[in-house]
Protein backbone atom coordinates (compact mmCIF):
# COMPACT_ATOMS: atom_id res chain seq x y z
CA UNK A 1 0.00 0.00 0.00
CA UNK A 2 2.57 2.51 1.00
CA UNK A 3 4.93 1.37 -2.58
CA UNK A 4 1.74 2.19 -4.19
CA UNK A 5 1.46 5.44 -2.50
CA UNK A 6 5.05 6.34 -2.99
CA UNK A 7 4.60 5.88 -6.80
CA UNK A 8 1.48 7.65 -6.95
CA UNK A 9 3.29 10.84 -5.50
CA UNK A 10 6.17 9.89 -7.94
CA UNK A 11 3.96 9.70 -10.82
CA UNK A 12 2.96 13.38 -9.50
CA UNK A 13 6.17 14.60 -9.49
CA UNK A 14 6.69 13.76 -12.69
CA UNK A 15 3.80 15.74 -14.21
CA UNK A 16 5.03 18.98 -12.58
CA UNK A 17 8.07 17.88 -14.11
CA UNK A 18 6.49 18.09 -17.43
CA UNK A 19 4.31 21.12 -16.86
CA UNK A 20 7.09 23.08 -16.36
CA UNK A 21 8.68 22.04 -19.19
CA UNK A 22 5.51 22.72 -20.99
CA UNK A 23 5.75 26.41 -19.81
CA UNK A 24 9.29 27.29 -21.08
CA UNK A 25 11.22 26.40 -17.57
CA UNK A 26 13.99 23.76 -17.44
CA UNK A 27 12.69 21.80 -14.02
CA UNK A 28 16.75 21.01 -13.33
CA UNK A 29 18.03 24.51 -12.37
CA UNK A 30 18.54 24.99 -9.40
CA UNK A 31 15.43 26.98 -8.01
CA UNK A 32 12.84 24.53 -9.63
CA UNK A 33 14.67 21.29 -8.28
CA UNK A 34 12.74 20.64 -5.25
CA UNK A 35 9.77 22.23 -6.50
CA UNK A 36 7.57 19.38 -7.83
CA UNK A 37 7.92 18.01 -5.13
CA UNK A 38 6.97 20.87 -2.72
CA UNK A 39 4.02 21.34 -5.44
CA UNK A 40 2.81 18.02 -4.50
CA UNK A 41 2.79 18.41 -1.08
CA UNK A 42 0.86 21.41 -0.92
CA UNK A 43 -1.84 19.74 -2.92
CA UNK A 44 -1.54 16.90 0.01
CA UNK A 45 -2.69 19.92 2.00
CA UNK A 46 -5.06 21.74 -0.51
CA UNK A 47 -6.86 18.71 -1.13
CA UNK A 48 -7.07 17.23 2.69
CA UNK A 49 -10.78 17.57 2.35
CA UNK A 50 -11.48 14.41 0.90
CA UNK A 51 -9.91 12.34 4.01
CA UNK A 52 -12.46 14.68 5.87
CA UNK A 53 -16.23 13.87 7.14
CA UNK A 54 -18.63 16.31 8.24
CA UNK A 55 -19.80 14.39 11.14
CA UNK A 56 -16.50 13.43 12.42
CA UNK A 57 -16.14 17.39 13.02
CA UNK A 58 -19.61 18.59 14.01
CA UNK A 59 -19.66 17.52 17.66
CA UNK A 60 -23.18 18.28 19.05
CA UNK A 61 -24.55 19.18 22.83
CA UNK A 62 -27.70 19.03 23.97
CA UNK A 63 -26.67 21.20 27.56
CA UNK A 64 -26.45 24.34 26.90
CA UNK A 65 -28.68 24.29 23.69
CA UNK A 66 -31.86 24.22 26.20
CA UNK A 67 -34.08 27.64 25.16
CA UNK A 68 -31.77 28.73 22.54
CA UNK A 69 -34.23 29.20 19.57
CA UNK A 70 -32.28 32.49 17.85
CA UNK A 71 -30.00 32.33 15.17
CA UNK A 72 -26.00 31.23 16.18
CA UNK A 73 -24.00 32.95 13.34
CA UNK A 74 -20.21 32.72 12.75
CA UNK A 75 -19.15 35.58 10.29
CA UNK A 76 -16.15 35.94 8.15
CA UNK A 77 -15.12 32.27 7.82
CA UNK A 78 -11.91 32.73 5.76
CA UNK A 79 -12.28 30.31 2.81
CA UNK A 80 -9.61 28.96 0.85
CA UNK A 81 -10.37 26.37 -1.89
CA UNK A 82 -9.51 25.43 -6.04
CA UNK A 83 -11.96 25.85 -9.02
CA UNK A 84 -12.61 22.77 -10.56
CA UNK A 85 -12.29 24.40 -13.75
CA UNK A 86 -8.98 25.93 -13.81
CA UNK A 87 -7.19 24.41 -10.16
CA UNK A 88 -6.97 28.44 -9.27
CA UNK A 89 -7.47 30.23 -6.16
CA UNK A 90 -11.23 30.71 -5.05
CA UNK A 91 -10.82 32.62 -1.34
CA UNK A 92 -12.97 34.81 0.30
CA UNK A 93 -15.37 34.51 3.51
CA UNK A 94 -18.11 32.76 4.44
CA UNK A 95 -21.10 33.69 7.11
CA UNK A 96 -22.50 30.26 8.58
CA UNK A 97 -25.05 30.84 10.54
CA UNK A 98 -28.06 28.34 11.60
CA UNK A 99 -31.48 28.40 14.35
CA UNK A 100 -30.89 24.97 16.71
CA UNK A 101 -33.81 22.86 17.30
CA UNK A 102 -32.23 21.31 20.83
CA UNK A 103 -28.82 20.70 19.75
CA UNK A 104 -25.79 23.12 19.31
CA UNK A 105 -22.76 22.60 17.94
CA UNK A 106 -19.03 24.32 18.70
CA UNK A 107 -18.53 27.53 17.08
CA UNK A 108 -14.94 26.50 15.61
CA UNK A 109 -16.69 23.26 14.34
CA UNK A 110 -18.52 25.39 11.90
CA UNK A 111 -14.84 26.70 10.35
CA UNK A 112 -13.86 23.00 10.67
CA UNK A 113 -16.92 22.42 8.53
CA UNK A 114 -16.29 24.86 5.77
CA UNK A 115 -12.31 23.75 5.66
CA UNK A 116 -13.37 20.32 4.63
CA UNK A 117 -15.36 20.88 1.75
CA UNK A 118 -13.22 24.18 0.85
CA UNK A 119 -9.83 21.73 0.61
CA UNK A 120 -11.55 20.15 -2.29
CA UNK A 121 -12.12 20.72 -5.68
CA UNK A 122 -14.84 23.52 -5.86
CA UNK A 123 -17.55 25.36 -7.55
CA UNK A 124 -18.72 27.77 -5.46
CA UNK A 125 -22.44 27.38 -5.61
CA UNK A 126 -21.48 23.39 -4.76
CA UNK A 127 -19.27 24.81 -1.52
CA UNK A 128 -22.20 27.01 -0.38
CA UNK A 129 -24.62 24.05 0.07
CA UNK A 130 -22.59 21.50 0.97
CA UNK A 131 -21.78 23.56 4.26
CA UNK A 132 -25.63 23.87 4.71
CA UNK A 133 -26.84 20.45 3.82
CA UNK A 134 -23.93 18.88 6.15
CA UNK A 135 -25.47 21.07 8.99
CA UNK A 136 -29.37 20.52 8.08
CA UNK A 137 -27.79 16.60 8.13
CA UNK A 138 -26.35 16.48 11.60
CA UNK A 139 -27.90 18.78 13.71
CA UNK A 140 -31.67 19.28 12.12
CA UNK A 141 -32.01 22.96 13.35
CA UNK A 142 -34.47 25.19 12.29
CA UNK A 143 -33.02 27.18 10.10
CA UNK A 144 -29.61 27.13 8.37
CA UNK A 145 -28.08 30.07 6.06
CA UNK A 146 -24.90 30.23 4.44
CA UNK A 147 -23.62 32.88 2.54
CA UNK A 148 -20.32 32.51 0.56
CA UNK A 149 -18.13 35.69 -1.04
CA UNK A 150 -15.15 34.79 -2.92
CA UNK A 151 -13.05 35.86 -5.35
CA UNK A 152 -11.30 33.75 -8.24
CA UNK A 153 -8.22 34.25 -9.13
CA UNK A 154 -9.01 31.99 -12.67
CA UNK A 155 -11.18 35.18 -13.40
CA UNK A 156 -8.79 38.44 -11.82
CA UNK A 157 -5.64 36.56 -14.04
CA UNK A 158 -6.80 35.19 -16.61
CA UNK A 159 -9.74 35.17 -19.78
CA UNK A 160 -11.66 38.75 -19.04
CA UNK A 161 -9.29 39.56 -16.13
CA UNK A 162 -11.98 41.04 -13.90
CA UNK A 163 -9.95 42.49 -11.00
CA UNK A 164 -11.86 42.74 -7.89
CA UNK A 165 -15.09 41.04 -8.49
CA UNK A 166 -16.68 39.54 -5.90
CA UNK A 167 -18.88 36.06 -6.05
CA UNK A 168 -21.40 35.68 -3.62
CA UNK A 169 -23.63 32.40 -3.07
CA UNK A 170 -26.20 31.58 -0.72
CA UNK A 171 -27.89 28.51 0.75
CA UNK A 172 -31.25 29.65 2.51
CA UNK A 173 -32.80 26.39 4.98
CA UNK A 174 -35.89 25.80 6.84
CA UNK A 175 -36.68 29.21 8.41
CA UNK A 176 -34.40 31.27 6.78
CA UNK A 177 -35.64 29.66 3.63
CA UNK A 178 -39.47 30.06 4.30
CA UNK A 179 -39.67 33.31 6.70
CA UNK A 180 -38.78 36.21 5.02
CA UNK A 181 -38.37 38.41 8.36
CA UNK A 182 -36.27 35.79 9.54
CA UNK A 183 -33.57 35.66 6.50
CA UNK A 184 -33.66 39.57 6.15
CA UNK A 185 -32.13 39.63 9.89
CA UNK A 186 -29.52 36.65 8.81
CA UNK A 187 -28.63 39.06 6.07
CA UNK A 188 -28.87 41.91 7.92
CA UNK A 189 -26.39 40.88 10.28
CA UNK A 190 -24.13 39.10 7.92
CA UNK A 191 -23.73 42.92 5.87
CA UNK A 192 -23.09 44.30 9.44
CA UNK A 193 -20.33 42.13 10.01
CA UNK A 194 -17.94 42.58 6.86
CA UNK A 195 -18.08 46.04 7.84
ZN1 LIG B 1 -12.01 28.71 -12.49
Amino acid sequence: MKLNRESHRAQAIRAVKTLLRYIGEDPSREGLVETPARFVDAWDEWAAGYKEKPEDVLKLFVDGAEGVDSMVIVHNIPIHSKCEHHLADMSGIAHIGYIPNGKIVGLSKLARLADIFARRLQVQERLTYQIADAIQENLWPLGVGVVVRCSHACMSTRGVKVHGSVTTTSAMLGVLRDDVAARREFLDLCAMAEK
